[in-house]
This record gives C-alpha cells, structure tokens and sequence, in this order.
C-alpha cells in the first residue's frame, strides 16, 4: 500500500502503515467510526479534489463544471431516494459545519434553541456554552431522566412550554437509546418551534431501516456520512422544500466556499451502497451486534445507562468496577481494542477525567463479526478492566485480540 508515498515522504508513510496495521490488528469500538469500501477511499483520494466549484450544479461561479456536476447531482439523488427527503445539501464539510449552517439558516442570533446537555449525551454544536453554539444561540438545555437513563418526553414539553424555543434539536452523541420523533414533532407543533434533527450517529441504522426515520416528520435533518452510514468525512443536511434555499444559502455562501467534491464523489458512492439490500442486513446486524454485545457486559456485572441499547451504541458506567474510564480506555487501548471514556449523565466526576465508556458495534460490524465474536469482546473488555495494571494479562490479550482481527480484513486494507 501507499508506494508511490513510500518512496517521497517516508515519515508521513511510516505512520500511515502502523495505522493501516492498528486498524486491522484492533478491535475498533469507537461508536462514531467505521470503515469505508475500497470504492470510497478511491473517490476520496482522488483527481476531484483539484477542482474548484463554488455554488451548485448548474450554477456555478468556475467553468469545467461538467462532470463534478453529474457527480454532485448524482449524490443528491441517492440520498434523496435513501431517506425520502425533499431536498438535500450534500455539500457540508462535516458535521460541525452543517449544524452551524442549519442555524445561521432558520435563526437569528440570541434565539432560543432546544438541545440535550453534552454530559447526558448531547452534541458540542447543540450548546456547549464555550462552542460556537452556547455563544451564538440562547441554548436553554433537556437531560434525561436519572433513573432511566432515557428522555423524559414530559420533561421536554415542559421546558418547551416555558422557553417557547424557536428550535428544537433532537438526535445526539451518546444516547444508547430509540427516539420518539414523533413526540419531538407534536411539542415542536404545540410551541411553534423547528423541529431539527441531528442523526450523525444513527443515520446508517436510518438508512438500512433498522431504525425510524424522523426524516417524514421533521422541518430539516442532517446527519454525518462517515459514522454508521460508511461513507467519507462530511454531512449532508435535507430538508423540507420550502427550507430548501435558506439552507442552501447558509451553506454556501453563508459558511463555505468551495465544495469538497472528492468528498462528494465517496458520499454519493456510499449511499449508493447503502441502497443495496446487504445493507439493510448490516443496519440489522449492528443492532443486533450492539444488543448482544450490552447483554454480555451485564452478565459480567457491567451496569449501562438504560440498562441496554436500541441503538449500535452502549454507555456504561464503570463507578462499580472502581476503574475511571480514562484509565478503561489506556488499558483497552493496549490490548487493542479502541473506544472513548465518556461522562455519564450527571456524571460526579470532569469530561476528562469521567467514569463511564462508550462503545459501539458499526465498525465491527463491517469487518463481519457476528454474536460469536461479541461475547469474545465482552470477556476481553471485563478481563482487561479486572487487570489494568497486569502487564502480562494485557500482553496475553493483546495476542488474543490481533489473532482473531487478522480473520476479519478491513476493506482497503492490504499489508
Ligand atoms: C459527530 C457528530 C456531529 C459532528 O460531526 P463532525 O463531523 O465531527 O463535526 C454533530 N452532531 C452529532 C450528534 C454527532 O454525533
């Protein structure tokens, strides 16, 4: 792999190996991350990303447009067909991005924005208060209820009812859990707010029909395109027609100049191979992956917030296990198998330093690793977290873990 970098720039190559041999030595949990198609890679890597083509396919401010336009129109289509959307933004640099454009779109600054609390799951752009976000927008910020670890739709309409939001923003970064769209949609009615949903880590679920889609009931929707939808760095935002030219505007030249058309190539690619049938069958089998995967860590006395998942995403809450996640995550990391500490709701202790991890199945799955290969995860992640300092019990794992990895080969992964 990578001769030709090989050969001119050996330190940037060096790297680039040992991660290609990371990759598929690993056991990749990070929830956010996948592995995209050979198809993918070559698109993003590609002659497109020469070109300059600032606007939209047929009006566009450079000539030589002809043949990104097919590409990029290309790209609306399939996601168009994919979720059922009325009209679609595919330019997005990534998800950041495309939630700014969202707002700068259909708000003015200081408006009221609902979104749920980033230590109970929430988004950076829904509100942190140091982010663009909590700066630029009246963030007034839902959590989910304590107990259950689940949104409490009470909760929401009654702070809906009392900040009259212009917004409301559903759809989040640790949230194991269903979401009830159509609730969103009634108290968004019932207060006369936007209804915004952000589907960055569940879109491919959407897609493959795993999950509902709040794609028929919301005002718009965005969603990344390179976490459980497999395609490459971006978002894309859809939205309903009488939205479509705010939201075009916001993107560009609200917010960007040129888009990234390589980048546009892999995306419409990637939904393209999402509208395969087999990728319904991924989109079910990463649920099922991430239930088993849950019910596994519980038999081993793991507690998880809601204690499950509907999703490909599983919190948990090692406070019971007297390991801070921090130190979860270095131990994994040194056997190899890769997630994030995370907080959890209410969490006593910093986003540094918090007691919980997050863990998900989308990239796993790829790779073609079905139950059998989810209780092995489940006793490797309890063994290493009973002996974060062993260093010969890591080691052990270690071995076991890289054995079983090299029987699944990562796509565009050749050593
Ligand atoms: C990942 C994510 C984003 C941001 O995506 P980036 O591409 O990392 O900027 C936005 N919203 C949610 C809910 C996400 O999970």
């Amino acid at each position: 792999m990578y001769e030709t970098i090989k050969g001119q720039d050996p330190s940037i190559y060096e790297s680039m190996i040992k991660e290609a041999q990371r990759q598929s030595e690993g056991i990749e949990l990070i929830p956010s991350e996948n592995y995209v198609s050979q198809a993918v890679l070559e698109a993003n890597g590609s002659i497109l990303t020469n070109k300059y083509s600032e606007g939209y396919p047929g009006k566009r401010y450079y000539g030589g447009q002809e043949n990104v336009d097919v590409i990029e129109n290309l790209a609306i289509d399939r996601a168009k067909e994919l979720f059922g959307a009325e009209h679609v933004n595919v330019q997005p640099y990534s998800g950041s991005p495309a939630n700014t454009a969202v707002y700068f779109a259909l708000l003015e600054f200081g408006d009221t924005i609902m979104g749920l609390k980033l230590d109970h799951g929430g988004h950076i752009t829904h509100g942190l208060p140091i982010a663009y976000s909590g700066k630029a927008y009246n963030f007034v910020q839902y959590g989910v209820n304590p107990q259950t670890g689940r949104l409490d739709m009470d909760e929401v309409r009654k702070l809906a009812l009392e900040n009259k939001p212009k917004m409301i923003v559903a759809g989040y970064t640790a949230y194991p859990r269903d979401i009830d769209w159509k609730a969103f949609r009634e108290i968004a009615d019932e207060v006369g707010a936007i209804a915004f949903a952000d589907i960055s880590h569940t879109a491919g679920l959407i897609a493959g029909k795993a999950l509902e889609s709040p794609v028929p009931f919301f005002d718009v929707v965005m969603t990344t395109t390179h976490k459980t939808m497999r395609g490459p760095r971006g978002a894309i935002i859809m939205c309903k027609e009488k939205y479509a030219k705010d939201i075009d505007r916001a993107v560009f030249p609200g917010l960007q100049g040129g888009p990234h058309e390589n980048a546009i190539a892999g995306k419409a690619i990637a939904f393209g191979e999402a509208l395969k049938p087999e990728f319904k069958e991924y989109a079910m089998q990463v649920r099922k992956n991430a239930e088993y995967l849950a019910n596994e860590l519980m038999k081993r006395d793991f507690k998880l917030i809601s204690d499950g998942t509907d999703t490909h995403l599983i919190l948990a809450d090692l406070t019971n296990k007297n390991v801070p996640g921090k130190i979860a995550q270095i131990a994994l990391d040194r056997v190899g198998i890769t997630l994030n500490k995370n907080t959890i709701p209410d969490d006593p202790r910093s986003p540094f330093d918090p007691s919980g991890i997050r863990l998900g199945t989308p990239a796993i799955t790829t790779r073609g690793m079905k139950e059998p290969e989810m209780e092995k995860v489940a006793d490797w992640i309890d063994r290493v977290i009973s002996n974060v300092e062993n260093e010969s019990a890591l080691a052990e794992i270690k071995n076991e873990v890289k054995e079983m990895c090299l029987k699944f080969p990562v796509p565009g992964i050749k050593l």
